[in-house]
């Protein structure tokens, strides 16, 4: 039996005493008020066992985590159709450029990224009676938590200075790829990324990835070959242009936000989710990256 709880105390511990924690994102005015000095930890295994260290029942923005539950409700309802209109390779370029999407003629690298993650959300604004209660309301039963909700301060706030995704969203229905008006698809949009939850509930909500499909209540959400396919997305497209490096420290599947999360899963075995507000420069939680590091180093578990 692997000591989860003497792990994440030590790593706890050890975040404690590193100077530099990254930098708050401040593009999104109101994520810089955060302060930089909060991390927490949290593992839940594949037997429902929940440990928790640090600021791990602490709320924060769940930013672009919230991607891959957008994919997985949209995969749930349209299936294999939805590849055609979003790519599944890793871009090697930031979460929010552009340049690809106009050399590839509208058609996202991957859903991860922001044009991705626009198309989806307009998928869901298509086929959703009420998008945003909608989805709400998938993540609070995949969790069992109806206090999981928007931050709209937040959602403003981003919708304000969303320069960038007004123009993925413009690109993309130049393109024919986008069925929805940009001002209600992005609304939904910025109201995904607002969610906040805790590092348990994340890793509540991460569960059926790592359990083939099926919620902690033994629902059944998606395919074993769906799970596969978002999984091997989060490995090789999670990241932003440091997919790479992610796989190659900490040897999983997983996702990261601005707000300075991140999920992580082995399959069969645990979903892990940090928090730690400060970011490297390409935008990833930077003790978020460093615990995991040292989590799957201890553990010796990774997929590799
Ligand atoms: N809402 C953020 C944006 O669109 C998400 C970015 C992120 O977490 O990567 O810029």
């Amino acid at each position: 039996m692997i000591q989860y709880q003497k792990i994440i105390d030590k790593i706890s511990e050890d975040t404690k005493k590193v100077t530099d924690k990254g930098v708050v994102a401040s593009y999104i005015p109101e994520l810089a008020t955060i302060n930089v000095d909060k991390f927490g930890i949290h593992i839940l295994d594949a037997e429902k066992n929940n440990f928790s260290s640090g600021d791990a029942l602490e709320k924060f923005s769940i930013q672009s985590i919230s991607k891959v539950l957008t994919l997985a409700l949209s995969f749930g309802l349209v299936g294999e159709d939805l590849w055609k209109r979003v790519d599944v390779e890793p871009s090697g370029d930031p979460f929010n450029h552009l340049s690809l999407l106009e050399l590839e003629n509208g058609i996202p690298r991957n859903p991860f990224i922001n044009a991705g993650a626009i198309v989806i959300a307009d998928i869901l604004v298509s086929h959703l009676k009420n998008p945003k209660e909608d989805f709400l309301k998938f993540i609070q039963e995949l969790t069992n938590d109806t206090t999981i909700t928007y931050n709209r301060k937040v959602a403003l706030s981003e919708k304000i200075t969303g320069y960038k995704n007004y123009a993925a969203a413009h690109l993309l229905k130049s393109y024919g790829n986008l069925n929805n008006d940009v001002d209600t698809v992005l609304d939904f949009y910025f109201h995904q990324c607002s969610i906040e939850m805790n590092c348990k509930q994340l890793t509540s909500a991460f569960f059926i990835f790592m359990n083939r499909g099926k919620c902690q209540r033994g629902k059944n959400y998606l395919s074993i070959n769906q799970v596969k396919r978002i999984n091997a997305l989060m490995l090789t497209c999670g990241f932003y242009d440091e997919a790479g490096e992610f796989a190659f420290e900490v040897g999983l599947p997983g996702k990261s936000g601005v707000g300075g999360g991140i999920i992580a899963l082995l399959p069969n075995t645990y979903c892990v989710a940090t928090w730690s507000p400060g970011l490297n420069f390409k935008g990833n939680s930077k003790l978020g990256m460093a615990a995991l590091e040292e989590f799957t180093t201890k553990t010796g578990h990774s997929i590799f």
